[in-house]
């Protein structure tokens, strides 16, 4: 699928009315296409003028609606500050706090805005839960928060390394894909992770946790090192593990001034969704409406959306 880019601010001068937003959504949720029925595949339908959220397909005469099947459904947020929504928080280097959000988009409510925030880092979750890391991986545990308030939340961290050679000779490692979940460092918790998202074959290297060390995962190789607070040894050993936690963290507290351990797991996936496409960053807005547009549905409690 290629993406549209808006460079600066052509997003605003390009998406200004209800109906333009609209349809950027129907191209976003049929992949650059105007239509295609979910049903028959015919790309011809009717339109409604006073529904313009339905779209009827010519082939089989399926209504098929706008927001259904995608993140958007049973939302009462117009299309207009959904697309803004998106674009605030894909566009800005380091995200956008909710209060923040609720001032650009003018919104009544503070909840309605952490709603907003909400649905989108649940698609982008949704999304990165389709990959796998391979081959070279680090893994290591941290946790974010204060102890002192009842607010520490463990997290495991594995991050792909890639080994390319310098124009002097010389190894040197690159980081690929991360994967990040909040779970108490348990060996059954480890395995767990381990399986779920990381490839048969692959070799990881771990610092020496009892929770590391006595896991096992069929097809997947784990060594482990004594970690001290050395840094040439983790230098050595987990540089890019260590060095995207120390940056989540500020993350964390610069954006967001620190977060509820119960929210801990979606900033997280914010976060690591965009170190997952830091060397494409202008595909960030098109990619999470389409990540929202695939993405199934939620509903939010107490939040509004
Ligand atoms: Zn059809």
């Amino acid at each position: 699928m290629t993406y549209i880019r808006f460079k600066g601010m052509s997003f605003f001068k390009q998406v200004r009315t209800e109906e333009a937003a609209r349809a950027l959504v129907w191209k976003t949720k049929f992949e650059g296409k105007e239509f295609v029925c979910p049903n028959c595949k015919s790309e011809k339908y009717w339109e409604f003028t006073c529904e313009p959220e339905i779209r009827k397909c010519q082939g089989c005469s399926k209504h098929v609606r706008l927001r259904t099947g995608t993140m958007f459904e049973n939302s009462k947020i117009s299309m207009l500050n959904w697309t803004r929504a998106i674009y605030f928080t894909m566009s800005s280097k380091r995200g956008i706090s909710a209060l923040e959000l609720q001032r650009r988009l003018e919104l009544g409510s503070y909840h309605t805005a952490l709603g907003l925030l909400k649905k989108i880092r649940h698609s982008l979750l949704q999304r990165d839960s389709k990959y796998q890391l391979s081959d070279s991986i680090e893994l290591d545990g941290t946790s974010f928060g204060r102890a002192k308030n009842l607010n520490q939340q463990e997290v495991m961290v594995a991050i792909e390394t890639k080994s390319w050679i310098d124009a002097k000779g010389n190894e040197k490692t690159k980081a690929g894909f991360a994967k990040v979940i909040v779970a108490n460092e348990t060996r059954e918790n480890a395995e767990k992770f381990i399986s779920k998202n990381i490839k048969p074959g692959s070799s990881i290297n771990t610092d020496a946790a009892q929770a590391f060390i006595r896991s096992q995962v069929k097809g997947i190789d784990l060594d482990y090192r004594e970690m001290d607070s050395k840094q040439e040894k983790i230098n050595d050993w987990l540089p890019w593990v260590h060095r995207f936690i120390s940056n989540a963290k500020s993350w964390i507290i610069g954006t967001h001034h620190g977060v509820r351990a119960k929210y801990l797991e979606l900033y997280l996936a914010e976060y690591t969704y965009r170190f997952n496409r830091r060397h494409d960053p202008d595909s960030l807005f098109h990619r999470a409406i389409s990540a929202m547009s695939q993405a199934d549905p939620m509903t939010l409690g107490r939040l509004t959306a």
